[in-house]
Parts: C-alpha cells; sequence; structure tokens
C-alpha cells in the first residue's frame, strides 16, 4: 500500500493535518507517533480514582479563532470552563495575571488607589502591560510597583522555569502573563475557553477515526522510514533531531511532573497556584477544576523544571531568544530546500498553544492542496 502522506506525530498539528488531508481532500495517511498513544503532549486519561489527567502537565483550551473553535467542535462537547490561577506573594496569593485585584490584596487601601490611578492614567482601563513594559515607566511610582511585580512575580519563576532571567527571554515569553489593569480574575480572555467535555483523547481518537487514517504508535519515524511508502513526508517533531543536529542542538526546556492524589475533595480554591519564590517546583494545578468531575477525592500536578537532555528529558518548551533564533534559521533554511512538511511546536520552534498549532496545521493543509 502507498500513503499519499506519511505524518510523524500524533498531537494536534499531526492529528489536525491528517484529519483534513484524509476528510477534505481524500488522502490516504499514515501517522506514526513514538509515544504509545495519540494526542501529543495534550494527551489525558482518568487514573485508578476516575480523575482525568493531562500527563503532559496542565492543558487549557482557549482561543480566540472562531476557525478553530468550529473546527474542533465537530471531533468534541465542550465544558465551558474559565482558568484561575494564584501567585503566593508575600505568603498571600493573589490573582495572577497580576491584576486591580492582586494590587488591593498587596498593598494598604489607600496606596492601591493611587497606584490603580496612575495605572489607568497612563495606560488605560483594561489594558495589559507586559512587565517589561512597565519597568520602562518614567514615574517613579508605577516603577517601584512593576519592580515590586517583576522582582515578586516574574524573576525567580522565570529562573526557575527557563532557567534564564526574563531580559534573557524574547519579551514575547513574560508578555504571556502581563499586568492587566482590570478586575477580571481570569487567567486569559479569549473568546473560546472551554475544556473538551470527555478529554482531548477522545478528541484525538475522534479526528483520527476516518477509513483514509491508519495510526502507528510506539514507532519511530526512522524505524519505518524506509520501509513504507508514501509520497509527502510532515514532520511535528524537533527540527534539529530530523536534522541529525548537524547545527547543532536547539535549547528546549524540560519538566518533571508529580501526581499526587488525596483522598478528600479539594485542595485548592482555584484550578493553578503558581510559587514564584519557594520551592523547586513552579506550580501546582488541582486537575478537577479543569474537567468539572465531581470525586471524594483529588488529584493534583506539580511542574518541576528541568533541563532538556536529548534521549532523556521531553522536549517540552522551545527556549525563544534571539540566539537560539538565529541557530533555529540554520535550520529552517534546509526545511524550505526539502520536501518536507514541517509543524508544530518542535518543527518550527515557537512557542504555540494548542489552537495556533491547529491553526498552523489548518492553514497548511489548505496550502497543500489548494496550490496542487
Ligand atoms: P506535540 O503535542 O509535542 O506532538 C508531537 C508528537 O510527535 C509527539 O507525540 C511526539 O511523540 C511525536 N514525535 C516526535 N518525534 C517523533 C519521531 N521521530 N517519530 C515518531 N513520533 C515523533 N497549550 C495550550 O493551548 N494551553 C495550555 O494550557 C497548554 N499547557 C501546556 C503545558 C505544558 C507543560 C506544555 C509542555 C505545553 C502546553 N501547551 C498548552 C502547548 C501544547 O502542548 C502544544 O501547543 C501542542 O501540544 C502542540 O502540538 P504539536 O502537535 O505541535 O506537538
Ligand atoms: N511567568 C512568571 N510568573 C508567573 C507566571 C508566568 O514569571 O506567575 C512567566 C514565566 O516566564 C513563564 C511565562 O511567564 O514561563 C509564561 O507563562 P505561562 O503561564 O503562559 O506558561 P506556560 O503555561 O506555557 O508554561
Amino acid at each position: 500500500m502507498k500513503f499519499d502522506y506519511l505524518i510523524v506525530g500524533a498531537g494536534f498539528t499531526g492529528a489536525t493535518l491528517a484529519e483534513r488531508l484524509a476528510s477534505q481532500y481524500d488522502k490516504k495517511v499514515l501517522v506514526i507517533d513514538r509515544r504509545n498513544h495519540i494526542g501529543g503532549n495534550a494527551f489525558d486519561r482518568h487514573n485508578e480514582d476516575d480523575i482525568l489527567l493531562h500527563l503532559y502537565g496542565p492543558h487549557i483550551f482557549h482561543t480566540n479563532s472562531k476557525k478553530v473553535w468550529e473546527y474542533l467542535s465537530q471531533f468534541t462537547e465542550w465544558r465551558p470552563y474559565f482558568h484561575e490561577v494564584l501567585g503566593v506573594i508575600d505568603g498571600q496569593k493573589v490573582p495572577i495575571p497580576f491584576n486591580l485585584n492582586s494590587l488591593y490584596a498587596l498593598f494598604p487601601p489607600a496606596y492601591a488607589e493611587r497606584l490603580e490611578n496612575l495605572l489607568i492614567e497612563s495606560f488605560g482601563f483594561g489594558v495589559k502591560v507586559p512587565i517589561l513594559k512597565l519597568r520602562e515607566s518614567s514615574s517613579s511610582e508605577l516603577k517601584f510597583l512593576a519592580d515590586y511585580i517583576y522582582k515578586n512575580v516574574f524573576l525567580n519563576y522565570t529562573k526557575k522555569q527557563w532557567g534564564l532571567s526574563p531580559e534573557d527571554l524574547d519579551p514575547s515569553v513574560t508578555g504571556r502573563v502581563p499586568v492587566y489593569i482590570s478586575r477580571d480574575n481570569r487567567y486569559f480572555q479569549d473568546t473560546y475557553q472551554a475544556m473538551p467535555r470527555q478529554g482531548y483523547t477522545r478528541m484525538f481518537e475522534n479526528m483520527l477515526q476516518h477509513p483514509n487514517i491508519k495510526v502507528m504508535l510506539n514507532t519511530d519515524y526512522k524505524e519505518i522510514y524506509d520501509a513504507i511508502k508514501f509520497s509527502r513526508l510532515v514532520y511535528t517533531g524537533p527540527i534539529d533531531e530530523f536534522y541529525s543536529f548537524k547545527h547543532g542542538e536547539l535549547p528546549y526546556r524540560s519538566l518533571r511532573f508529580e501526581f499526587q492524589t488525596l483522598q478528600y475533595e479539594y485542595h485548592q480554591s482555584v484550578g493553578t497556584v503558581n510559587y514564584p519564590n519557594e520551592y523547586d517546583f513552579t506550580r501546582i494545578t488541582e486537575q478537577k477544576y479543569l474537567s468539572g468531575q465531581k470525586n471524594r477525592a483529588t488529584t493534583l500536578i506539580t511542574e518541576y523544571p528541568q533541563p532538556h537532555i536529548t534521549g532523556i528529558t521531553d522536549a517540552y518548551y522551545p527556549i525563544i531568544n534571539e540566539e537560539n533564533r538565529k541557530r533555529y534559521e540554520a535550520y529552517a533554511k534546509e526545511a524550505r530546500n526539502s520536501d518536507v512538511i514541517f509543524a508544530g511546536r518542535l518543527a518550527d520552534y515557537k512557542y504555540y498553544n494548542m489552537d495556533q498549532a491547529c491553526a498552523r496545521a489548518l492553514s497548511i493543509s489548505e496550502d497543500l492542496e489548494a496550490h496542487k
């Protein structure tokens, strides 16, 4: 049998491409993954206490893209979910992203009001200000506030998470969690915020359940590359690995997850608590908030950042800064001159959220078949 496409990786990127190519363009597709499951890092399954666990860390779906939302809605029902995060600052739990409620929780009311007025005068109500931009403020009081937030919310968390200071990363990294001049305690403000009602894995099963799609697990593409007949290759794994690291290794960050089940109903008051300044871990997420399950037990995931060591720890995060982008460019250049389609968080070396990975795959599938 000859396949039209061999797709390496059954995560958001690979599954979306497989589904589109098979059902919209009637292509024969083989999807392979070296893990023993589909779903990539969004994979979830129930543990022995029936709690739906995200095995590769908590994944919260949010998007402003109507196209992505409508596309995925063909494969899952949704449960509306607005993620909330508290950060432990000076022994108090305050909303993250840092907002006006955080301000009032940490400072005396009169001073908080003065800072609130200054923030609104300088930036406007409802505006999101990246911390590195707030630090450039010319007002000495706002500079004081910015330095306080920088030191208490960002500096140590970022050092733990990345092994780097905020200035050594692209500003877009800390810009993901800006200071928010608002009373809105939600972590995201996207138009669509919801979790797949029966989990991500079920949604992926539905995406891949097409007669034109075959799935092969526990298989690295190098093992079968020569044995399978196919017309085009789509690769969603780490691009440096694809090219046998010929331009050097691209830096990634890894994590170790610790799962703990407690025999009582709830442990935290919100989905995630961040610990910027204490401990070796960054955050603890209580899975039940994400799934909405009622259960007498509860499971927590604690995230411990780790260096990425090829072949030993998983590459979870591309480390985005100028130097690494240049290194990636050497691979990107080769990719542009090859026939292989590279896509996804690791193949594009971009800090994609799930919806961005899906959007990229949708746009590639349109280009591939429309411009033939
Ligand atoms: P992946 O999911 O990484 O899939 C790539 C697949 O390719 C993997 O299954 C891998 O096994 C396979 N593969 C690689 N190389 C080979 C090979 N040589 N042979 C065979 N198979 C191979 N996004 C959000 O929107 N919201 C969140 O809350 C969120 N939380 C996150 C938390 C963590 C801890 C992490 C790490 C990521 C989070 N993300 C979140 C991002 C999300 O995981 C990614 O956007 C998404 O998984 C990207 O999908 P992908 O298909 O590009 O890559
Ligand atoms: N960040 C931080 N303190 C926080 C939350 C986030 O310093 O309390 C910074 C940190 O550098 C982190 C980045 O903002 O890596 C992006 O945070 P996000 O929650 O988006 O990370 P992800 O969910 O992708 O791990």
